[in-house]
């Protein structure tokens, strides 16, 4: 199963504590992420993570075109509501892409452990 993590830069330590929290469950999944985001997780956490492009640069799009193949069942994206992104129309795109497809995804953290749970769960389920 795959999992994807993003987070805006004000989200990303964030993220990145997150991670280590949750550093075994996470390590159980394929996990993909953002630029920016996958090598400050890389950096900080030693996850092994399948980096795309910087979110700016079409990260995002990476990631719902993962989606939209049904290659990706979960995305936690730690969003900073405060801050104008110049790639707010991809992001917008990304979210919808999961709507399309009910692939789970959170927005703040205390979703992201609902969603990671929901997603071990199914992981153990499939391994029964
Ligand atoms: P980043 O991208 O991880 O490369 O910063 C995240 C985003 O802005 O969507």
């Amino acid at each position: 199963m795959r999992l994807a993590l993003i987070a805006h830069d004000e989200k990303k330590p964030a993220l990145i504590e997150f991670a280590k929290d949750r550093h075994d469950d996470l390590a159980a999944f394929d996990l993909i992420a953002t630029g920016t985001t996958g090598q400050r997780l890389i950096d900080e956490t030693n996850l092994d993570i399948e980096r795309m492009q910087s979110g700016p640069l079409g990260g995002d799009m990476q990631i719902g075109a993962r989606i939209a193949e049904e290659s990706c069942d979960g995305v936690i994206f730690l969003r900073d509501p405060l801050t104008a992104q110049p790639h707010e129309p991809d992001i917008s795109a990304l979210l919808r892409i999961c709507d399309v497809h009910e692939t789970p995804l959170a927005t703040n953290l205390a979703s992201a452990d609902a969603v990671l749970d929901e997603l071990v769960r199914e992981r153990e389920d499939m391994e029964l």
